[in-house]
């Protein structure tokens, strides 16, 4: 990206950037019909307890377009961000991940957050607004903020995550130890809940240093008395060193993929009966 080269250095050109270019224009056009016109989904990762209860699960948005097929919200909340989407996007996701999960059995349910929406000064009142329509208790409404919100000096954006906590909404610091991780900043904010990077769990293996920070997140959680959590998990390998470091949460492949609604209602109602067979036989 030409942007990430910064002021002073030259862009070479590639006779790719043309078409990147063009795909670029024709997403964020066409992410400005889709929204409105019901093209985005939401999926729904499972995430677990060690004794592999299901404690939440993490909204992600899809976008499945009539041409290009299958693109992620890595190539397109950017897109929404930088044209102006990503306000009304975010309350679509809120809204959505509310109404798919509402009966499901008081689930907590995660909604990914950008910055930008926490910038805005009507964010608090709007989400105010979402939760009285529906009804849909505060605490069982996550929101997955990243590092870079709470490094900010914007006031506006102190007073939203403020005014989310004050309406009892938790916060989780998503993809933490992978930007600045300055803790101070932690000290400042009421954040539920620390989400570990997946780059440390797929390091686990290989980097020697990795144990030794993870145990040094468990500890930074069980002082804070908050909650943390492992991202990332594809292997039982991976499984068994982390809950041997003191982790006890978990969110990745092993223990599911984002999947859609209707998928997700089975495995809850599987999840609660499997829960009350337990303690029957207690
Ligand atoms: P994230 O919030 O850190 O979400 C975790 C990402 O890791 C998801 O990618 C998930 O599918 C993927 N993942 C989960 N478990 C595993 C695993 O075991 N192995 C591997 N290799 N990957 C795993 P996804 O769905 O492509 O989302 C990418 C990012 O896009 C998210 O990262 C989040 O920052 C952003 N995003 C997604 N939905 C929304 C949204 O509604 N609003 C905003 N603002 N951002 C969103
Ligand atoms: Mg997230
Ligand atoms: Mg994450
Ligand atoms: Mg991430």
């Amino acid at each position: 990206h030409a942007k990430k080269n910064g002021r002073g250095r030259f862009c070479v050109y590639r006779p790719a950037m043309g078409e990147e270019l063009r795909r670029r224009r024709a997403l964020e056009f066409d992410l400005r019909s889709a929204l409105p016109a019901g093209g985005l989904e939401l999926a729904y990762q499972p995430q677990r307890s060690g004794s592999g209860r299901l404690i939440g699960v993490e909204a992600l948005a899809r976008w499945t377009h009539p041409t290009y097929g299958v693109v992620g919200p890595d190539q397109f909340i950017p897109i929404a961000e930088q044209g102006g989407l990503i306000e009304d996007l975010g309350l679509w996701a809120i809204r959505r991940a509310i109404r798919d999960t509402i009966l499901l059995d008081g689930l907590r349910v995660a909604v990914n957050v950008s910055p930008l929406q926490l910038r805005a000064p009507g964010f608090v009142e709007a989400v105010r607004g979402i939760l009285a329509d529906t009804g849909f208790a505060a605490d069982r409404l996550e929101m997955e903020i990243t590092e870079s919100v709470l490094m900010t000096r914007d006031t506006q954006t102190k007073a939203n995550l403020l005014g989310l906590r004050h309406q009892g909404i938790s916060l989780a610091l998503d993809d933490f130890g992978n930007g600045y991780s300055s803790l101070s900043y932690i000290a400042d904010t009421p954040i539920s809940r620390i989400k570990i990077d997946r780059s440390f769990t797929t390091q686990l293996g290989s980097k020697a240093a990795i144990p030794a920070i993870m145990r040094a997140f468990r500890d930074l959680g069980a002082g804070l008395g908050i909650a943390v959590m492992a991202e990332g998990i594809e292997t039982e390998t991976q499984q068994r060193k982390l809950e041997a470091l003191g982790i006890n949460e978990f969110q990745g492949w092993l223990h599911g993929r984002p999947m859609p609604v209707d998928q997700l209602s089975a495995l809850v109602a599987a999840d609660t009966r499997r829960r009350a067979l337990q303690v029957i036989s207690c």
